[in-house]
């Protein structure tokens, strides 16, 4: 019987002795505490897209941290984690999903495209210019053709457009990209119409839902769309958004066989294959999202984009009550809004009162992002702050 990691963890101190010194060891960890202490508190950065994890997820994170996610032979508690998280998703996305565990959208992205390239023997992607920037990095890498469609008002993906660009490209588009959740504004693009041209002109549909993937999955209207079912899709959807410490996300595939074109020989690993891009790599961000998601059940993946859009709203409200233009939505619990000239003294302003909110590609618009751990009265001091700040001087 093997001894348990708490025991395992007072042997290995032991153990190494003999090579650190563990007063210098200790100093170090101090210092890195110090550094550590000084980063903002972590609900205060309300613009990023990345949020604290919940302290469960954070707890099973640290147990599997040093766990190889690419050896399920020998670490075997992998094989079992993998069938968690597939099940739990299954029950949101319905049944059969292919899923590979990644370390989050961009990895999703370099995978689902370098997929479709080989699915299809095909090298053009399409996606809207309000895709996320990791889609055209994506492309470069894999030495694919990134061509753009035009946008409407909202940054959603013209279909018209699309329609005509993949009758121009007629047999070479690998790849069609649609996004939940616009990092700019939050939008979503008109997925199934988009699916049903990808698919008409022979593509694979990829959806970068790697920020709005998790709150649709607690929209039973919505969660639906997340991966369209009549034609090969690939979804990617990261849980370090929202709810993990990073890397911890998804590539699912509504067609399990999508994802044999990324399995490996791997022959000096007891299993003799692998899967995925990356080589070595931790299990910690699969345990976390396996520790969130049945720690919330499916009730409170629900009840927690409830509270995100809850946010949303307010902020939305708020600022439109001040007269500051809201663009959108929020169809995702994200609020861009315009200040024009004032974006900077806001964001300013903002910081002075301990809140961190980004810009985006608009000109004058910043984002709020909506996290688990805010609450109605953080987002009335933002409104109010932003309201003040961007008054002042008009
Ligand atoms: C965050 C994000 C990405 C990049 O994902 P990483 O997890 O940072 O690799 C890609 N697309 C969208 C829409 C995102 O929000």
């Amino acid at each position: 019987m093997l001894a348990g990691h708490r025991g395992h963890d007072l042997g290995l101190r032991n153990r190494v002795d003999w090579l650190l010194d563990p007063a210098r060891a200790e100093k170090i960890l101090e210092d890195l505490q110090r550094l550590r202490d000084e980063d903002p508190p972590p609900c205060r950065v309300a613009g990023g897209m990345t949020a604290e994890p919940l302290p469960v997820a954070l707890e099973a994170y640290t147990l599997y941290a040093r766990v190889n996610l690419n050896d399920p032979t020998t670490w075997y508690s992998v094989e079992t984690l993998m069938k968690r998280l597939r099940r739990l998703l299954e029950e949101l996305l319905g049944p059969e999903l292919g899923m590979l565990p990644t370390s989050g959208g961009s990895e999703s992205a370099l995978t689902g495209l370098y997929i479709a390239r080989e699915a299809t023997g095909r090298n053009i992607v399409m996606a809207s210019r309000a895709a996320h920037a990791s889609i055209a990095k994506a492309a470069r890498i894999l030495g694919m053709r990134l061509i753009e469609a035009p946008v409407d008002y909202d940054l959603r993906l013209d279909v018209d457009s699309l329609r005509r660009l993949l009758r121009a490209h007629q047999g070479r588009v690998a790849v069609v990209v649609v996004t939940l959740g616009v990092t700019d504004n939050g939008a979503i693009d008109p997925i199934l119409e988009a699916a049903e041209a990808a698919w008409e002109s022979g593509a694979v549909l990829y959806v970068d839902a790697a920020w709005g993937g998790f709150p649709l999955l607690g929209r039973p209207a919505a969660r639906g769309m997340i991966l369209p079912r009549s034609g090969p899709a690939l979804v990617g959807i990261d849980f370090h958004k929202h709810i993990t410490p990073p890397p911890s996300g998804v590539l699912l595939a509504n067609t399990p066989e999508l994802l044999d074109v990324v399995e490996y020989q791997a022959p000096y690993m007891p299993s003799g294959r692998q899967q995925g891009l990356p080589w070595t790599r931790t299990a910690a961000g699969l345990a976390a999202a396996v520790a969130a998601l049945e720690a919330l059940g499916q009730d409170g993946v629900e009840k927690l984009a409830q509270h995100l859009y809850e946010l949303a709203e307010r902020v939305a409200e708020g600022l439109r009550a001040a007269g500051i233009p809201v663009q959108g939505g929020p169809s995702t619990p994200l609020v861009a809004f315009n200040v024009g000239r004032r974006a900077d003294s806001v964001a300013e302003a903002l910081r002075r009162q301990g809140w961190i909110l980004y810009p985006s590609r608009l000109p004058g618009v910043l984002r709020y992002v909506a996290k688990w751990c805010h609450t109605r009265s953080d987002v009335e001091e933002i409104v109010e702050t932003v309201a003040l700040a961007a008054s002042r001087g008009l």
